[in-house]
């Protein structure tokens, strides 16, 4: 758990990113704001085999800026490009967000655009969906060694995710509402709808995150442990099994 802090920055977590190891091959799944510098507590980035970004919201990419600066200039990098895979428009976004006038990177990043087809990565078998969310976002179901880890990104209720997650080791979902009346539809799960899409799915264990600083954070434990009753919260800096 790189960061785990939702819809932004915390006091105690960067913004979204997970790094996702099997076989010595390691992908980083979202690089929020503040996540590449915790990165470097937990490991080389030269380790970084490859990129996911689940959308381009800020708070799920917004570090790739140092992650170029580093890679440019360091002189610790591999110094070939590392793939990412993003939505279409990744390239254009990523290059405004770096730098004003858009400079391409390709000479940092190998782009590949998420279509929804299955692919390769390292060991890794990667299905995607695109979930519920007001900007084009992928979900995404890992699977190696005969485990399998989804990870929500961002999304509001959702059957295509609980699809893809259907029967997975361990669902990593985010709980960024709070229970409460006048929740906006197709933007985020509160803990209880994690909880009831983990239990649809029958994954064999649920891992909330993306809570945000300013929500009860076990108020969001505890309402999906209504429904699903081995629910964890993670930990910035945790490692987890699958
Ligand atoms: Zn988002």
């Amino acid at each position: 758990m790189v960061g785990c802090s939702g819809s932004g920055p915390g006091p105690t977590s960067p913004a979204s990113s997970y790094l996702v190891e099997h076989d010595g091959f390691r992908v980083l799944l979202d690089l929020g704001n503040g996540a590449f510098g915790t990165l470097q507590a937990l490991a080389d980035p030269a380790t970084v085999d490859a990129l996911y970004l689940s959308h381009l919201h800020a708070d799920h990419c917004l570090d790739v800026a140092p992650f170029i600066v580093w890679h440019r200039y360091s002189g610790r990098s591999r110094r070939r490009p590392v793939p990412l895979y993003a939505p279409a428009g990744a390239d254009r976004r990523l290059a405004a967000a770096y730098y004003g006038d858009g400079a391409p990177l390709e000479d940092v990043f190998d782009f590949a655009v998420l279509t929804g087809a299955p692919f390769d990565l390292g060991p890794f078998q990667v299905q995607t969906v695109r979930t519920a969310h007001p900007v084009e976002c992928h979900a995404v179901r890992l699977t190696a060694g005969g485990r399998s880890l989804v990870y929500t990104g961002d999304t509001g209720a959702s059957t295509a995710v609980v699809e893809l997650a259907r029967s997975a080791d361990v669902l990593l979902a985010e709980a960024a509402h709070p229970d409460v009346p006048g929740l906006p539809p197709d933007l985020h799960l509160t803990g209880r709808e994690a909880g009831e899409h983990a239990a649809a799915a029958g994954v064999g264990r649920l891992l909330l995150t993306h809570v945000p600083a300013w929500v009860d954070r076990t108020a969001q434990l505890a309402s999906a442990r209504a429904v699903f009753a081995t629910a964890e919260l993670v930990e910035p800096g945790a490692t987890y099994d699958v």
